[in-house]
């Protein structure tokens, strides 16, 4: 097929015009204002669970002609949204503002300020200010002990070593905003640097490389050189211990898992190499990771130089390594290619998730397509349930949604990170035809968009401009019509045929069937199980664990499929295994179905479920508990 490719100079020529765009979930004055550094200057206190000290904003004026604005900007009155003329206008969530001072030649001068806390903003009056350069604005304040939704703190009985307490944050999709005043939109990308102290002998990591560390004060020293959105900006406090894979990546965590994590990821650095190969050189100079405690809220979040990851990867058997594949992929798409605002987050995850299925057959050099083909099959599966779980007609099962008013966790699932992977497969398999050819668009995408912006025409532009003779693309269709895509796939393999083959027939699944599937097959099963409601009642859950006995997987995603046909059934005998479970676990991914079950299939346990809750938020992730009070609170 013929494709219009880029060269380099062409590329380097467009240079890196500043775009004005639209965001529904900042109130910021990004369209007048763009913060271009960010300097932490923080403090972490343990007794009352705070950052304290300032944060200074390094803040270039934008002239209003520059205005080469997406299609999605909203252009009422011709005027220009989130330019407030002589106002920096930044997202600020429950911080206590002390001053703000405007910084220029070493003099400092207070600026006046308005916190609105039912709008989440700080306004700072410019005045007169010079439009003609960057200017500093420095803030000092301290977070919320009870209400800043970016940070868990942890008491030491809550970590693994039980010897320390211990602190993460977690910002995407809008909870930066609650760790420090800012433009708190994936459109704006800030380099930054840091210094932040913390009580000995404890260790801060952020998202960045390390430049110093003063042991009199048990002072740490960050730096982003590569401009980076807030929600990226990442922070974790504890008692850790690290362990070289290879000369570029260093896996954390607490002292007692140090060894499961040697042991599980000691191949990333074929991953990191294998991403390489297909999306071109890492950009990060290292790949670092810590392994968090089990309340962590997501499976990973791609913090540049330093991915989080959950403890329920360690599974003891290598199974779950698809989720650091995800993560290490962002550092392309997503942390280089990011999109413009949360409406088009298929352009972060489904690329993300379709890449991640490519690198896993790729890893693979004997069965590489049957593997690639098996992970997009679960991916499809998962799919397929959370359409289900929203109902097909419902707007967020739509690939690109409409954020007013939203806050961008409560339209969150899986259905922008597989319904956008089914996409870009049938754009490679369907309409391009060529694998080679379209990893070769991928490349050229991420140097065309890296270190930018954009949103879902951008893209759309680019792939009709890269592929002039492709034939037409129902992209109304794809993108913006709600349920499943508007084309199956077949993606059969004999992985996924063993495991249909158990889920339909007759007699019950023998141990000896059970005993021939890896761990992802048995995932699979379960779930074919839980899709296929009319078959499954308590007599069969009840027969397939006396034949198979569950109780013996620790694999999480075994446990939590089974735990949820339990539900379903009303098998008591895993109710304390479900709730201790929940107790110790904050994986969204888990946990959401899990409380979701016992609302529609067990209504009789939920004062119980309800006072278990109760008890035990406290303890958990700010993230998961707003999304499981949704659920519980919820009619259905
Ligand atoms: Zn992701």
């Amino acid at each position: 097929m013929t494709t219009n490719k880029l060269s380099n100079d062409q590329i380097k020529n467009e240079g890196q015009s500043t775009r004005l765009f639209y965001d529904p979930n900042s109130l910021s004055s990004f369209n007048g204002y763009r913060i271009v550094h960010t300097h932490f200057d923080l403090n972490v206190d343990f007794d009352s669970n705070i950052l304290y000290g300032y944060v200074q904003l390094d803040v270039k004026p934008l002239s209003n002609e520059l205005c080469d604005c997406s299609s999605t900007i909203k252009t009422e009155n011709k005027e220009i949204p989130n330019n407030y003329g002589n106002q920096v206008v930044l997202d600020s969530r429950h911080l206590n503002i002390k001053k703000v001072l405007l910084k220029s030649n070493d003099i400092e001068k207070s600026l006046s300020f308005q916190v609105d806390i039912e709008r989440e903003s700080l306004t700072i009056e410019m005045n007169d200010e010079s439009k003609d350069s960057t200017i500093s604005i420095i803030i000092h304040y301290s977070t919320s002990n009870t209400k800043c939704s970016a940070l868990q703190w942890l008491t030491k009985e809550q970590t693994a070593d039980r010897q320390y307490p211990y602190m993460f944050s977690q910002c995407q999709a809008i909870h930066a905003r609650s760790l420090y005043p800012c433009q708190d939109t994936p459109g704006v990308k800030s380099t930054f640097t840091a210094k932040v102290k913390c009580p000995k002998p404890l260790t801060v990591l952020m998202s960045g490389l390390q430049t110093n560390y003063d042991e009199n004060t048990n002072t740490f020293y960050f730096e982003q050189q590569q401009a980076i959105p807030s929600y990226l900006i990442a922070i974790a406090v504890g008692k850790l211990a690290s362990y070289d894979l290879s000369p570029r990546i260093r896996v954390w965590t607490e002292s007692s898992m140090i060894r499961q994590c040697q042991y599980e990821f000691e191949h990333a650095e074929q991953f990191l190499t294998a991403a390489e190969q297909l999306l071109g050189e890492y950009q990060w100079k290292r790949y670092d990771f810590l392994v968090l405690p089990p309340s962590f809220p997501y499976g990973g979040m791609e913090n540049p130089c330093m991915n989080f990851l959950t403890p329920t990867l360690l599974a003891g058997d290598r199974s779950l390594i698809s989720t650091i594949v995800h993560e290490m992929t962002h550092s392309w798409t997503g942390n280089l290619v990011t999109n413009e605002n949360w409406e088009h987050f298929w352009l972060n995850e489904g690329f993300t998730s379709f890449i991640e299925a490519k690198i896993l057959g790729n890893l693979d050099k004997a069965n590489g397509k049957e593997v690639r083909r098996f992970h997009a099959a679960q991916q499809w599966q998962d799919l397929q349930t959370a359409v289900a779980t929203w109902g097909a007609a419902h707007p967020y099962t739509c690939l690109v949604y409409r954020l007013n008013n939203t806050d961008p966790d409560d339209a969150y699932s899986s259905v922008q990170y597989y319904k956008g992977a089914a996409f870009l497969w049938y754009l490679e398999q369907d309409v391009i035809g060529s694998e080679s050819d379209f990893d070769e668009f991928l490349r050229s995408y991420i140097i065309k968009f890296g270190r930018k912006i954009l949103n879902t025409d951008d893209f759309i532009q680019y792939f009709q401009s890269y592929f002039p003779q492709a034939p037409s693309v129902d992209w109304q269709s794809w993108l913006y019509t709600p349920g499943m895509p508007p084309i199956t796939h077949d993606f059969s393999t004999k992985l996924e045929e063993q495991c249909n083959q158990l889920a339909t027939q007759l007699s019950p699944i023998t141990k000896e069937q059970m005993n021939m599937l890896n761990a992802k097959q048995v995932a699979y099963l379960l779930n074919v199980l839980l899709n296929h409601k009319s078959t499954i009642n308590r007599d069969y859950i009840e027969q397939l664990d006396t034949n198979c006995d569950m109780s013996k997987y620790s694999n999480c995603e075994i446990c939590f499929r089974w735990y949820q046909l339990c539900i379903r059934v009303k098998f008591e005998k895993y109710l304390d295994n479900i709730f201790e479970f929940l107790k110790v676990i904050g994986r969204m991914k888990f946990v959401k179905p899990l409380y979701a079950e016992f609302k529609s299939s067990w209504p009789e346990l939920i004062p119980r479920v309800q006072t278990f809750f109760d008890e035990h938020k406290k303890y958990m992730n700010p993230i998961t508990v707003k999304q499981i009070e949704i659920r519980l609170n919820s009619q259905n």
